[in-house]
């Protein structure tokens, strides 16, 4: 007597060497074998669309090895044992089917098969209940256009990949298509692009683009209204599933458990997923294993930080388009202050424009420079004692070590009551700690160093100077 193990190992065999590599994967190594009674094998699947789905597509390799295994009256049973993960300790439930041909029980229990799911009504959960497929509203942003993505070097194969995808939507190899980058420098733009490219060019795909937070808590939800049947059915149906901030996944193990269903269905049937995350996919640290290496077969592209042309052209595409002139110093002044973030340069080229209009002034570089002072401060870093410590230094031309040793000698006993001060106007720490860190002094010392040090900036011209200067320097 052969073990379950054993008939299903010998099983694998055989369907291995008939079918793809990745069916193979997708739909075989997820099964484990779970009881043996007479000719009838029990096979343990992660849900009920697996099943259907296996149904579907190998319903005559799994008769056709199962009969070489265990003779003519071979039945294979399934174990459906997802549906106890998500609701929760709700039993397992079996499905029977004679592996003699497709069984009766299957229509009985499976109300839906992947043919009538195109034409049922079936719960959306973007809209009302009881929509139809077509009036699907593909949730994009029709702003976010190719047209408007200015293409530069930092995004050239992203954007280009974008644009392959969306000519021919799960025909090509770029599937997924991964598109990574920073915060603010594009992803969610280039997502609805290529959404929006698919609809003009093929309006019967069903597109539809959503934050993976969206999706988490709509599945979250279908859970709790016993509706997860109607979400993974509405889910099934797109052609074109853009998911945006991927990442959002992370630590999240039963949404990532449905995701990673989806994923298979919609891969398996050539529909394309296009995905951003704000890290790259070795960097997810929270993701399981099988998600990621399923987000490696397609093509993972970065979007990387604009250079100044770009920055420019960007800026100059978002004025045209608004109708508004500026000078192109102005522009210029922007693009070279505000350097790693296309988010924040509108933001500070949409409050200079504020700026302007309110107080009905002239656009110069004079009032720019005033108001990215602010905008630049308000998002600015907080400066380190270190980083103070080493810009004093430097200015005196000294090594660092000198101000944090105990030396008491004249210029550098000034160098460091000048870091104190500094250091106590600039950073958050507390007396104590100033003194600790720039030379092991106590708090008195401190507080004794920043009155010197006022006391020179009003009496001595020269010791003014330095202290302006080394503040330019600070804040640059
Ligand atoms: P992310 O999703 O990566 O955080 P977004 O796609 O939201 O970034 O982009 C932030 C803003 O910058 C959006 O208003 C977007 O239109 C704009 N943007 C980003 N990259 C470009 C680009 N190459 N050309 C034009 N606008 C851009
Ligand atoms: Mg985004």
């Amino acid at each position: 007597m052969k073990t379950h193990e054993e008939v299903w190992n010998n099983c694998l065999k055989v369907i291995k060497d008939n079918v793809s590599l990745i069916a193979f994967k997708t739909w075989f190594e997820p099964i484990s074998a779970s009881k043996i009674d007479g000719s009838t094998l029990t096979i343990q699947v992660p849900s009920q669309f697996f099943y259907e789905y296996l149904e579907e597509q190998f319903l005559d390799i799994l008769r056709k090895t199962l009969r070489k295994e265990l003779g003519p009256d071979a039945k294979l049973e399934y174990n459906v044992v997802m549906e106890n993960n998500i609701f929760g300790g709700a039993k397992p439930y079996t499905v029977k089917m004679p592996a003699t041909g497709k069984s009766d029980i299957k229509n009985k229990s499976v109300s839906i098969s992947a043919e009538n799911v195109r034409e049922s009504s079936i719960k959306n959960p973007f809209i009302i209940p009881g929509i139809r497929q077509l009036d699907i509203d593909p949730q994009l942003n029709s702003e976010y256009t190719f047209d408007n993505f200015v293409e530069g070097e930092c995004n050239r194969l992203a954007r280009s990949a974008g644009f392959a995808v969306a000519k021919n939507p799960g025909g090509t190899a770029f599937n997924p298509l991964m598109i990574f980058g920073g915060s603010g420098l594009g992803k969610t733009h280039l997502a609805h692009a290529i959404g929006i490219s698919v609809k003009e060019l093929f309006p019967e795909k069903i597109v539809l683009y959503v934050t993976a937070e969206r999706f988490k808590t709509q599945y979250t939800e279908a859970v709790r209204n016993n509706s997860y049947n109607d979400f993974i059915h509405f889910y099934q149906m797109i052609d074109v599933l853009l998911i945006d901030d991927v990442h959002e996944f992370e630590g999240k193990e039963k949404t990532q458990d449905v995701f990673f269903h989806l994923f298979n269905h919609l891969h398996q049937n050539n529909k394309q997923l296009i995905l951003t995350s704000d890290k790259a996919p070795i960097d997810l640290q929270g993701l399981e294993q099988r998600l990621l290496s399923r987000f490696k077969w397609g093509l993972t592209a970065d979007l990387q930080v604009p250079d100044f042309e770009t920055r420019i052209s960007i800026l100059n595409k978002k004025l045209y388009k608004d109708g508004i002139e500026m000078p192109s110093e102005v522009v210029e002044y922007i693009a070279s202050h505000i350097t790693n973030n296309v988010r924040e340069l509108e933001g500070a080229l949409i409050s200079l424009l504020a700026q302007a209009t309110l107080n009905k002034k002239e656009i110069t570089i004079d009032l720019a420079r005033q108001m990215i002072d602010k905008f630049v401060k308000n998002t600015k870093r907080e400066i380190s004692i270190d980083y103070i410590q080493k810009i004093v230094c430097d200015y005196f031309n000294m090594p660092i070590e000198s101000i944090r040793s105990k030396t008491r000698k004249r210029e550098i006993v000034q160098a460091r009551q000048i870091a104190m001060y500094f250091a106590k106007g600039m950073t958050k720490s507390s007396l104590a700690t100033i003194g600790s860190v720039i030379g092991g002094k106590d708090h008195a010392t401190v507080l004794h160093a920043c009155k010197t040090v006022n006391n020179l900036i009003e009496t001595d011209k020269r010791f003014r100077v330095f202290i302006e200067e080394i503040d330019k320097k600070l804040k640059m």
